[in-house]
């Protein structure tokens, strides 16, 4: 009997609805005139603030899963002012909480490596575009087997639809392997959502790719050489976070590259992959490394078995990957 990961997916989607909640107020409270340019406060502050209120809401009700998330709370036992401004922000959502049950709850994420049933949480991702009032994204998902099967993915400044800027913003994308891909209202009462599919395009000419906002993270020159050779004219969709994989899922672009730049060895992280991979997945896309291998879970916390990404409609996968390597 196949199983049912309805109880994942409801615990999941609340609790990324609440950390949204938090991470709202902090950056609605930013003033970008103020702002210095290196006070990464406030994202500290909903980073931790998020993690714990996640973790806690996983702990309650998956008492045996082990949490693979990005922050510790060993940087924020020993700054007591932040500690402080994260405790004030959940207790608007939690009352009663102290300092020490906020670093606890912080703390259940650091399972720290791969078992057959986990959860893994990037509690802010898109930290540079949260703190510009830019896309963020909030990204949870269940592992089983290797496998991400439940992906509970929240973009509070997301609009329902890319074109129409009619301010209806903040979506959450939630997925369940086998159960396709949906998208759902961050601030509604409807748990159901609609469901979302990839673009028809059958050809990348014409279409759409988007990539990192910031160029560090992804070779804008490569993305726009292999777009050229695609056939695609658009300028790419530069977005924060998982936000990207979000818009692929329900059709706004085709492709999303996430490119290593030329000299880099860096090593993607699971929790920035798993959730946005299972939207698009379960949406009709494909989603490997740009070597066309399957993104490999099994020695997380790290992707160290994959290269970049790339994810498409799942029309014309192979006709990317080799778009890539032709010079
Ligand atoms: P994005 O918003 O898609 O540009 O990616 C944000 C994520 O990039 C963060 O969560 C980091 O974990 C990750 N990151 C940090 N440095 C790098 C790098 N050099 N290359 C690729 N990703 C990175
Ligand atoms: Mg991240």
């Amino acid at each position: 009997m196949p199983t049912s990961y309805d109880r994942e997916r409801e615990v999941a989607l609340q609790a990324v609805r609440k950390a949204a909640t938090l991470c709202q107020a902090v950056q609605s409270e930013i003033d970008p005139a103020i702002i210095e340019k290196d006070d990464r406060t406030p994202v500290t502050v909903a980073d931790f603030g998020s993690q714990a209120l996640i973790c806690n809401a996983l702990r309650e009700a998956f008492p045996e899963d082990p949490i693979i998330a990005e922050e510790d709370s060993s940087d924020l036992r020993s700054n007591q002012g932040v500690l402080l401004q994260v405790t004030q922000q959940i207790q608007q959502i939690r009352s009663g909480v102290t300092p020490n049950t906020v670093c606890a709850w912080i703390d259940e994420g650091n399972a720290g490596s791969y078992s057959d049933r986990f959860w893994t949480l990037d509690p802010i991702d898109g930290t540079k575009g949260f703190v510009r009032g830019d896309q963020y994204a909030i990204a949870l998902a269940l592992i089983v087997d290797g496998t991400p099967r439940v992906a509970a993915l929240a973009c509070p400044n997301l609009p329902a639809d890319l074109d129409a800027d009619d301010g209806s913003t903040g979506q959450v994308f939630i997925a369940v392997r086998g159960d396709g891909a949906y998208q759902v209202s961050l601030n509604g009462d409807d748990d159901e959502g609609t469901a979302i599919q990839t673009s028809d395009a059958e050809t990348p000419a014409n279409g759409r790719f988007t990539d990192s906002f910031v160029s560090a993270h992804s070779s804008h020159d490569t993305a726009k050489e292999t777009g050229h050779r695609l056939g695609i004219e658009a300028e790419p969709i530069r977005m924060d976070s998982q936000a990207k994989y979000a818009i692929v899922a329900r059709g706004d672009a085709e492709i999303y590259f996430r490119l290593p730049r030329p000299g880099s060895d860096y090593t993607e992280k699971i929790w920035d992959h798993a959730a946005g991979m299972l939207v698009v997945e379960t949406a009709g896309g494909t989603v490997t490394d740009v070597n066309g291998n399957a993104l490999d879970f099994t020695h997380a916390p790290l992707l160290s078995e994959n290269t970049g990404i790339v994810a498409t409609n799942g029309r014309f996968h192979d006709d990317v990957l080799q778009a890539l390597v032709e010079k």
